[in-house]
């Protein structure tokens, strides 16, 4: 509660609501950086690994495969698989999914960190439960459970034989005259298709924080989407007994390391974790599945339990909270939504607080050593980064083996041969490990890998020098026949795959309405490209402005506000409005703000 202050006249701010607006601003200030995105380093010299993979015998060769298919799908993650499922289901299995790695899981398949899991419960995260008859064993699942349900998705609708593994695209050229694609690829590939959909990820590629001197560490290193098991012993699911007698560092607090740090704790010597900014840290509460609950649901459960979810995070409070965990208690409202009443913006305001406050005073009851927990206390809105919600995180703080360096918003000085120096003081370490987390708002062709090349062989870097143009974030003028899936000009959610689940379904639709009405290309109007944008800004309205009250993350690029940033938002209302549109669109039959050619 707020315990000074009145709210007997809402125009006067409550004293605590005051300090606390203060420290934001000065937690903000302390963070933001003017070079933002390009505080980070790329995946080069010796790091140049992490973007390989690790987990595939060396050596795999193929023949080069020469074909013309219907559609060439990028990504063999949950988007490319449930674009493939969606196109079964209109019975078209002439298409082929083009995967990096060596399996189907996209990030599941890459993450096998430590203790790596999903923090959205496994019931509506896992999609099709109620098609492939798959009971999770636990309410949130752990990355080998999900990376084994998407081998299982890989069989059940019979999508191993369209895949070809350990496969990157070189490049992607539109053929004017033969209206495709031609796809080459690392493989020597050349795969003509009539659609191309990228379903590329948007937690693939690492980023390392560009901290001097990082090069020249001499222990052993890694980024936590390459765990070295080799190095570090024990498995995802066993004690890492290699560690034994290692001091170990590790670089970030955001979700990935809320969930590696337990587990490090318990395995390493001495444990360092060098923080730059806390996450927030709900109750978790995890537990096994109680089967007989799971058999009794009804046909129709999971479509049902999805809405229910997402309406509970976006601030439709159901009338049942099916799920009732920490992301509903946390979420229910969306204290950043446009307002034009300051006595509404002030209740929200509130709200946000005292939501915090809670995840604040969570880290007193739990942590011992006062000066700890006030580092561990994080001093921003609810909706600035993703909140984490981990019942072994916070206690980890307590061990005598672990030692938290609150690097107060600026990150570690340098690193040396010996290990990480920040105020002075050289931290050594035997192993470094970077929870530095992913690229999430560079360009889409940086993300991708490569640049495809549209109508009179523009680049999509080049028709996006100034940020994204497209209809619905899928189709961009220029570009035709060709569907992104992603979150750049399009919906997101907590619960991701509901996202792409959406994506999927109007990609399969576009791409079966097309073969249907026998269209030969179909582009975006670049006029409806601008109104799409509209529309985003017009719900994106309250949360500029909430943003720029946030520390700087992925969530408000870096705290950059400059105009590449301002066109490569995401649609920031629910995503079942987001998905409303897209019904609506498809509803309309005409396919409205497109440019179609038979
Ligand atoms: P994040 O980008 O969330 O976190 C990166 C961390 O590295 C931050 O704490 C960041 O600090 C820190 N950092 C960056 N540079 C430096 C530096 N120079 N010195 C010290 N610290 C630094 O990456 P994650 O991998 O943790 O998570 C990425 C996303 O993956 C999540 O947001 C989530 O969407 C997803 N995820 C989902 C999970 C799930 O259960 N569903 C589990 C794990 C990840 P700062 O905050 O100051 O920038």
């Amino acid at each position: 509660m707020v315990e000074t202050g009145s709210m007997d006249h809402p125009s006067e701010l409550p004293d605590a609501l005051a300090a606390a607006r203060a420290r934001y601003a000065d937690e903000r200030a302390k963070r933001i950086r003017p070079e933002g995105n390009a505080q980070y380093s790329g995946l080069e010299g010796r790091f140049a690994e992490f973007d390989t993979d690790p987990y595939v015998e060396p050596g795999f060769t193929r023949e080069p495969v020469v074909e013309e298919t219907l559609a060439l799908i990028v990504g063999g993650g949950f988007a490319g698989m449930l674009t493939a499922i969606e196109l079964t289901r209109y019975g078209i299995r002439d298409f082929r999914i083009v995967e990096k790695a060596g399996d189907f899981g996209g990030t599941w398949y890459w993450n096998r960190y430590p203790g790596c899991m999903c923090d959205v419960e496994s019931y509506t995260y896992l999609p099709l439960l109620e098609e492939t008859g798959y009971m999770p064993t636990e309410k949130y699942a752990s990355a080998p459970e999900i990376f084994s349900y998407c081998q299982l998705l890989g069989r059940h609708f019979d999508l191993y034989p369209n895949a070809l593994f350990q496969t990157e695209i070189a490049d992607a050229v539109w053929d004017q005259d033969d209206g495709r694609w031609l796809i080459t690829t690392t493989r020597n590939d050349q795969i003509r298709a009539k659609f191309f959909v990228t379903a590329g990820g948007i937690l693939h590629k690492a980023k390392l924080p560009g901290i001097p001197g990082i090069e020249t560490f001499a222990g052993e290193a890694f980024h936590t989407s390459r765990w070295d098991y080799g190095y570090t012993g024990g498995s995802p699911t066993s004690p890492m007994d290699g560690l034994a007698d290692k001091r170990v560092g590790i670089v970030g607090t955001g979700a990935t390391a809320i969930q590696a740090v337990p587990k490090l704790a318990a395995s390493a010597k001495e444990l360092f974790v060098f923080q730059r900014t806390p996450s927030a840290v709900g109750v978790r509460n995890n537990g096994p599945t109680d089967e007989e609950w799971f058999k009794s649901l009804k046909p129709g459960w999971q479509e049902e339990r999805l809405v229910n979810f997402t309406k509970a995070v976006t601030g439709v409070k159901p009338e049942v909270d099916l799920v009732a965990d920490g992301w509903t208690e946390v979420m229910w409202e969306n204290t950043q939504r446009p307002t034009d009443s300051d006595e509404e913006r002030l209740e929200l305001e509130l709200s946000d607080f005292e939501t915090m406050e809670k995840l604040r005073r969570r880290v007193d009851e739990i942590i011992e050593d006062p000066a700890t927990a006030e580092s561990l206390k994080p001093w921003y809105g609810k909706h600035c980064k993703r909140v984490a919600f981990h019942d072994d995180y916070l206690p980890a703080f307590n061990r005598p083996n672990v030692h938290l360096v609150d690097t107060q918003g600026r990150g570690i000085e340098a690193i040396t041969p010996n290990g990480a120096v920040f105020d002075g003081t050289e931290y050594e370490l035997d192993c470094l490990v970077f929870a530095s987390g992913f690229e999430v708002t560079t360009d889409l062709d940086h993300r991708l890998g490569f640049d495809p090349a549209g109508r009179d062989g523009v680049r999509l870097s080049q028709r996006w020098h100034d940020g994204a143009h497209s209809l619905h974030g899928i189709l961009s003028a220029e570009f035709p026949n060709m569907m992104m899936l992603g979150i750049v000009q399009a919906g997101f959610g907590t619960n991701f795959v509901h996202f792409l689940s959406k994506s999927a379904a109007h990609v399969g639709w576009l791409i079966n309405e097309c073969e249907q009405r026998e269209i030969a290309t179909i582009e975006a109007d670049p006029p409806a490209e601008e109104d799409w944008l509209m529309v985003l800004y017009g719900v994106a309205g309250g949360i500029a402005d909430y943003s720029l009250t946030c520390t700087p993350g992925y969530y408000n690029s870096e705290g950059s506000r400059g105009p590449k940033a301002a066109r490569n938002l995401v649609y920031a209302g629910s995503l079942l409005d987001y998905s409303g549109y897209l019904e609506r669109w498809r509803e309309d039959g005409s396919m409205p703000g497109t440019v179609v050619s038979h």
